[in-house]
């Protein structure tokens, strides 16, 4: 039997899933968390007669939607709480990340609405993300602003230079958010971008050439203004600025920039900075602690920043730095199943499109996420295990009417990985 496309609604409110942060299953419907305390204070008004104001007794109304500030178009009921309830559905692990970015997203926001009613200006919290490659960090950037809806832009910071030099000038940062949001320009400045690598244009050692700078020290100079807030002139179709191109004056103020790094060889500086505090204290368990990246990188500060190679002008405005861990098998496997777009909640739904029931056993799971451990691959590479694994399963049963539904198993998985050419470079 053909199952029909599930599309989850609040029974109550008929918000979609993606718009509610939680959606609540029953029966046969379901509820979103705004209709749950829409539903509490109708409780309390008609048992205890509790009567709330907001309601003036015409409770029977599913709760509005988060409301918009008129300047800046961006939900005004937001917690870091509810920011985070939101990632959470989406990147696992990672908390620690996860609240830090919360608090970030929720004070800049907050800070936009201050700077629309008076003049005492919050400092802008740009974030830095510090975690190896395939951790979440892109994923987590990216997840924040399609909640808050607004453009978001992924640039990579090893492709600029400092003008005078081949490569992109730092301002075309900027025509990629343009971009992605039709030239609107003030769309544009309430967006976030993600500059990721930041890490590779450290200064390299404490004697950077005085010739020659194609990536470094210059790069982050240029960064700077264009990340406190400052009025940009961009390119619109980014590259070099050409005379040709009529360049767009965009305002940087309310932008969100998040930057992120593996930072390879920063715990070094985490372990030296440590050693030097803990010595004092003869803490033997501290020391033996610090052997391992995977241990030192929540300690990471702004002062290691600095030793690794970025400015200190720089570092001064990224004033919100945190840490993702490595994936550990556990979360490889939680990957797997559990976020909303989940690699196997995929296959199972293209299946489904096909009339078959997809599932995997327990035992698939943990072996599919065992061999992205094995092969060092993290959260990318899980998905060209799955391939590797589900490719005979998606060529041939489309074309066999009879089968309903299919079942993959630990030793079904293993076969189909070690023919592939993961399984190969095994062998090798
Ligand atoms: P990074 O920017 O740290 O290099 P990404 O955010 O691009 O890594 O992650 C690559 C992919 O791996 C993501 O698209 C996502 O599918 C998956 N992924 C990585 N980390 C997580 C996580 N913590 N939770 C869920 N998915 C993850």
């Amino acid at each position: 039997m053909r199952r029909s496309k599930q599309n989850y609604r609040c029974s109550f409110c008929g918000k979609d899933k993606s718009e509610a942060l939680i959606l609540i299953a029953g029966v046969e419907g379901h509820i979103c968390e705004v209709c749950v305390e829409q539903a509490v204070d109708i409780i309390e008004e008609e048992l205890y007669g509790n009567k709330k104001q907001q309601h003036g007794g015409q409770s029977q109304q599913p709760a509005p939607p988060p409301q918009m500030a008129d300047d800046f178009n961006l939900p005004e009921n937001l917690t870091p709480m509810a920011i985070k309830k939101h990632l959470d559905l989406y990147v696992i692990g990672q908390d620690e990340a996860k609240k830090t970015l919360s608090v970030a997203v929720y004070n800049h926001y907050k800070r936009l609405r201050q700077l629309a009613v008076d003049d005492v200006e919050i400092e802008k919290s740009n974030v830095l993300f510090v975690g190896e490659t395939g951790t979440g960090k892109t994923l987590m950037a990216k997840t924040i602003a399609k909640f808050l809806n607004v453009p978001f832009a992924i640039v990579d910071a090893t492709v600029f230079t400092e003008a005078g030099y081949v490569g992109e000038d730092v301002e075309s940062i900027l025509s990629r958010l343009l971009q992605v949001c039709d030239f609107n320009v003030s769309a544009a400045e309430r967006g976030i971008v993600y500059i990721d690598e930041i890490d590779k244009i450290a200064r390299k050692g404490d004697n950077p050439s005085i010739t020659r700078d194609v990536s470094g020290e210059g790069v982050q100079q240029g960064m700077l203004k264009m990340l406190e807030g400052t009025e940009v002139s961009v390119p619109p179709q980014g590259g070099r600025k050409h005379p040709e191109q009529k360049l767009v004056k965009v305002n940087t103020q309310n932008i969100l920039f998040i930057c992120g790094g593996a930072f390879d060889g920063i715990e070094k500086h985490i372990a030296r900075r440590m050693n030097t505090h803990v010595i004092g204290f003869k803490s033997d368990d501290a020391l033996a602690q610090m052997s391992d990246r995977e241990n030192l990188i929540k300690y990471v500060n702004h002062q290691d920043l600095k030793r690794f190679g970025l400015i200190p002008e720089l570092v001064g405005r990224l004033p919100v730095a945190t840490y993702l861990e490595p994936l550990d098998f556990e979360t490889l496997r939680r990957i797997l199943t559990e976020p909303r777009n989940a690699l196997l909640k995929q296959y199972t739904k293209l299946f489904n499109l096909e009339g078959i029931k997809l599932s995997f056993t327990q035992e698939a799971i943990d072996y599919i996420a065992k061999q992205a451990l094995e092969f060092k691959l993290g959260a990318r590479g899980l998905r060209s295990i799955c391939e590797a694994v589900m490719k005979d399963a998606m060529f041939e049963l489309p074309s066999d009417r009879e089968i309903q539904e299919f079942k993959v198993t630990e030793a079904y998985a293993m076969e189909k990985f070690e023919r592939s050419k993961f399984g190969m470079l095994r062998a090798a």
